[in-house]
């Protein structure tokens, strides 16, 4: 039956018909527009120990390859046990004749340095991001560069005024730490996790992620350039097994690792009865939640922003949405419109909104997730979209008729797939949004602001938007509840995830 809101909406389809074959790109196309810097490759990245580039012990290398054309980028050494060791001396001899010692405005001078290399290569930079994970320029441009450089900067803000991070305590570095990140944000989990550890005074043995060392081989160039003292921050590449040697070793005051819950819980297990100090960031599967007296066409941007942007390749995505029932064929519509003009392909052009998963794993298991999904009985929708012939690509998908029990609304997909439920009161809103194992981010959006100020009170997410999703700052914390982890990072409450407190 026909409700009020569709009478006077006609050009909305009833659901089940199948959408228009008329597409925004069958109306115009965009011209092209690839991003044209150099991103300064070189054919092989050798580790990065004490300040030096170090070929690895076991003389082996791995390819990284292009997500968007499945071409070879460069080959990375492959770190092992022995390379680990190799990183920890430096990093504990460095720690213990330079930077523990230098006063922390000698410090924060290297930090503003490396802030400033960073802005000064700033395109070339998001240049090799958008190639080696896939996602899209505008993004790494607009969004993963200019904040990694912003942490380093905020970080050098905080060096010289640690008295100030715990008023009547004094603080010291903890000495020397490893760290293990994500392929999602390769460049940004590098700038969240160095910054900090650096501006306390410790030092630092880091791994990126196997998809994606590019960047953090680059970010050692601008060590070298912004004359960091020799193993301040050393860099090994390599599997998960030599990220479980970074995190077991013995010279570790404290391991930081982002990744997922998953590999959380082993490098939990594998330190346990050790006195590592421990920061977890870990997935998450955010509920959007959406009240009927919401704002609607800034809500679809929001909805869209949080779990299409990047690819859903993001741990805070909004993954689930949550919307009021009576509005809530209005908003699926205007979704779905909005994802019809969704641009998906070549992660360099400056006009691809959704770019290419970062491997063909990833994508399997995304596509696993999306059979599960309507084998369990909820309904798939995809926008009628030309996907790139060849590269790690998928349409955007959202499912409704879904329920608390699919996977799909249970487990992190990582992916531009959006599991959408309803619901009817506000207590009905908190019930569903916390009933997960996870407890990352949410978002509400509504008119009312004391219905803002009860859900940030009810929601268990360790960072809540209202009337907007995925907004990040240095100076803001985040981290998760529950299974997406524990500990800090940004501002004044990461730094003290760094440093013992006397
Ligand atoms: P992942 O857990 O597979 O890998 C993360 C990193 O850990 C990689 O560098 C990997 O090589 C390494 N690793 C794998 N096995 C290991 C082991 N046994 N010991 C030590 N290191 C090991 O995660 P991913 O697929 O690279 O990234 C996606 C996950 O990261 C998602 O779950 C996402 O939610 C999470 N994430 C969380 C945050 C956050 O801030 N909470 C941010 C970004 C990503």
């Amino acid at each position: 039956m026909a409700t009020p809101t569709d009478r006077k909406r006609p050009t909305l389809r009833p659901q089940g018909r199948p959408a228009p074959k008329l597409i925004f790109g069958d109306l115009w196309e965009y011209d092209p527009a690839p991003e044209t810097a150099d991103p300064k490759l070189k054919p092989r990245y050798e580790l990065f120990i004490n300040g030096r580039w170090v070929a690895p012990a076991s003389g082996r290398y791995f390819d990284s390859i292009n997500p968007a054309n499945e071409t070879k980028l460069a080959e990375f050494a492959l770190g092992g046990t022995a390379d680990v060791d190799a990183a920890y001396r430096a990093a504990q001899r460095a720690f213990t004749t330079v930077w523990g010692r230098m006063p922390g405005g000698e410090r924060a001078k290297y930090l503003f340095r490396i802030a400033r290399l960073l802005q000064d290569r700033a395109r070339e930079f998001a240049v090799a991001e958008t190639l080696d994970s896939g996602k899209p320029i505008k993004e790494s441009r607009d969004f993963d560069v200019p904040m990694a450089a912003a942490h380093f900067f905020y970080h050098a803000g905080w060096a010289d005024k640690l008295d100030y991070v715990a008023p009547g305590r004094k603080v010291a570095p903890l000495g020397v730490v490893g760290q293990v990140v994500p392929w999602n944000f390769p460049l940004l989990m590098l700038a969240w996790k160095i910054a900090p550890a650096l501006a306390m005074g410790n030092c630092v043995v880091i791994k990126p992620a196997t998809n994606t060392p590019l960047t953090a081989l680059k970010l050692a160039e601008i060590f070298q350039d912004a004359g960091l003292p020799p193993g301040v921050v050393n860099v090994i590449t390599g599997p998960g097994s030599t990220g479980g040697a970074i995190m077991a070793h013995p010279t570790a005051a404290k391991i930081a690792f982002t990744g997922s819950t998953e590999v959380g819980k082993t490098i939990m297990r594998s330190v346990a009865g050790t006195d590592k100090r421990m920061t977890m960031e870990l997935g998450g599967k955010a509920a959007n939640i959406v009240f009927d007296d919401a704002p609607l066409d800034q809500a679809v941007e929001g909805i869209v922003n949080g779990i299409f942007f990047n690819q859903g390749e993001v741990c805070c995505a909004g993954s689930r949405l949550l919307v009021q029932e009576s509005v809530a064929r209005l908003v699926v519509g205007k979704l779905r419109n909005r994802l019809r003009v969704l641009r998906v392909g070549n992660p360099l052009d400056k006009n691809t909104d959704v770019g290419a998963i970062v491997s063909r794993d990833q994508l399997n298991t995304i596509q696993a997730y999306l059979k599960a999904g309507v084998e369990e009985g909820a309904v798939m929708w995809q926008p009628p979209c030309r996907l790139p012939p060849k590269g790690f690509f998928m349409p955007p998908t959202i499912f409704t008729g879904v329920t608390q029990s699919h996977r799909i609304a249970r487990e992190e997909i990582f992916g531009p797939v959006l599991a959408i439920l309803t619901f009817r009161t506000v207590e009905e809103a908190v019930e569903k949004a916390n009933n997960t194992a996870y407890g990352l981010s949410a978002g509400v959006w509504t008119d009312k602001g004391s219905r803002i100020l009860k859900l940030s009170t009810e929601l268990k997410a360790g960072v809540i938007w209202a009337n907007t999703f995925n907004k990040f700052d240095p100076a803001s914390p985040f981290g998760g509840y529950k299974e997406s982890g524990f500990g800090r990072e940004g501002g004044r409450q990461g730094l003290l995830d760094y440093c013992k407190l006397t």
